[in-house]
């Protein structure tokens, strides 16, 4: 999908009242931050508005919000992130308003220091009402809701790829309402990398899908299937694919519904799908230690929980050859230590063709995000993409609305 969006260097943002979306949709532990990726993915644009002057007015979502309890537990709180924020920019004013629909905010806003910020708590808190009903007016956009936070600012920017596939009053609903708007630097970023791998991309182009669900990942395959030359197939999904192919599949995870269609790419791209040639194996979902077998040899009492050794060095030669790879999905159970294996060897083979074949290499967030983080290979690729869904969604070629709402150029 090309975009000809407003960004950051379109708009005069110089002392004006300035909304931000983020994604400070951390993972908390024990009330500790245990990841804080995404809060350092957006200080480029935060420090930006700082530099230019601006009351900056912080919105974020933080986990799903479903119960009266998931608010007053106060486990989804971004308080948290606003004590890690204010070590982050230990010279900025910052200040946490718990009340997100607070009247009060027109005027404390309008009264900010130039150059300072206010977070609000979590917008999600607005998807429950005081009855504890479900009533998702950030998530469904309500436009009421959407119209208020807009009357907070003058310019609303769009920073949170991680929610850009789905229209929100934090995005879409400020966006519709608001005179100017365009994207923050994290989201243009996360469009030109995965725009670049997606038109004209430098060829051989491989693309590697994983995770527990072909029905998730159909239209991305048969999206990219457009562009690359090989698409290697693992994790949960290979599974389908084989019981399409008439193999033993044993107790393996598979989709009925999606038989069809798993038939159907494989006519498609008969000659780009490449599926493994053995799996790791185990007769329960357990961490047991894992017997290997051909697509041959597969037992009925087994499933298949990762990708064996012969798979492994099939994907690294293809691997290594790649001018452009694109991956999204672990290609085993990476939870289980006898089940990561695959993904591991793949994440290094990747990041090894990023180095020694300069090749251009995208990660598609998640588990497979998790795994280059695990390995140490973080700075290894080209782009390792803050949105999992978002960058799915991208590579169907769909439009995502938190961009779409942005004005054009
Ligand atoms: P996804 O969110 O679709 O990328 O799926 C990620 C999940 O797929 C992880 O939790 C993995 O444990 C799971 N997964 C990967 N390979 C398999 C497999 N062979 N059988 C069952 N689950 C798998």
């Amino acid at each position: 999908m090309n975009y000809n969006k407003k960004t950051l260097n379109d708009i005069k943002v110089d002392n004006k009242k300035v909304i931000v979306r983020v994604d400070f949709n951390v993972p908390i532990k024990d009330g500790k931050i245990t990841d804080d990726k995404r809060i350092k993915a957006a200080l480029p644009t935060i420090k930006h508005l700082i530099d230019k002057k601006c009351k900056i007015v912080l919105l974020s979502h933080l986990s799903r919000i479903k119960s009266l309890d998931d608010i007053k537990s106060n486990k989804k709180s971004l308080k948290v992130v606003y004590e890690d924020l204010k070590n982050k920019l230990p010279n900025t004013k910052i200040i946490f308003h718990e009340n997100n629909v607070d009247p009060n905010l027109v005027s404390i806003v309008n009264n900010l220091e130039e150059g300072s910020i206010i977070l609000l708590e979590n917008t999600r808190y607005q998807d429950v009402n005081a009855n504890g009903e479900v009533v998702k007016l950030e998530s469904k956009n309500n436009p009421e809701l959407g119209k208020f936070w807009a009357s907070l600012g003058e310019v609303f920017v769009n920073d949170a790829f991680g929610t850009a596939h789905r229209a929100h009053a934090s995005n879409v609903g400020i966006a519709s309402n608001i005179k100017e708007s365009c994207l923050g630097f994290l989201v243009q970023k996360e469009i030109e990398m995965l725009n670049k791998a997606l038109t004209n991309p430098e060829k051989p182009v491989v693309a590697i899908f994983g995770g527990a669900k072909i029905s998730d990942k159909i239209k991305s395959i048969e999206n990219i299937g457009k562009i690359a030359d090989k698409i290697l197939i693992g994790g949960g999904m290979a599974f389908t694919f084989f019981k399409a192919k008439g193999y033993e599949i044993g107790k393996s995870l598979v989709e009925e519904e999606s038989l069809p269609i798993a038939k159907e790419l494989l006519t498609k791209y008969a000659d780009k799908i490449v599926l493994p040639l053995d799996s790791r194996c185990s007769t329960a979902f357990e961490n047991n230690a894992p017997k290997i077998f051909t697509n041959e040899q597969f037992e009925k009492d087994y499933m298949g929980l990762d990708i064996g050794d012969k798979t492994i060095e099939e994907f690294k030669n293809i691997i290594q050859k790649a001018k452009t790879v694109i991956w999204n999905g672990p290609l085993g159970v990476c939870e289980f230590s006898h089940y990561e294996v695959g993904t591991l060897k793949v994440c290094e083979s990747i990041a090894n063709a990023t180095v020694n074949n300069k090749a251009f290499t995208i990660i598609g967030g998640g588990d497979s995000a998790a795994a280059a983080i695990k390995l140490g290979f973080e700075e290894k690729f080209t782009h390792i993409s803050t949105g999992g869904g978002a960058s799915l969604e991208f590579f169907e070629g769909k439009e995502l609305p938190g961009i779409a709402s942005i004005q054009n150029k």
